[in-house]
């Protein structure tokens, strides 16, 4: 597995651009793949086992230490 950690987000993402959240406390979204992209404060897997490259433009509240993040 590889592992990324995300972008902090700036605070200047496009409006309208609602973060994303967990909705039990676990990764934000996972699948089957091979890439794993880390919460850039804590750690936390926001995007579990996703194609890498495949989750552009995405805004992700961590459930952890509720920082954003923004992967790129
Ligand atoms: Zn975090």
């Amino acid at each position: 597995m590889t592992k990324f950690k995300l972008d902090a987000a700036s605070g200047k993402e496009p409006i309208g651009l609602e973060p994303l959240k967990s909705p039990h406390g676990g990764p934000i979204i996972a699948s089957e793949h091979d890439t794993d992209y880390l919460c850039f404060h804590c750690d936390f897997v926001l995007l579990k086992s996703v194609r890498k490259g495949a989750m552009r433009g995405l805004l992700l509240k961590c459930p952890r230490c509720n920082h954003l993040s923004i992967s790129r």
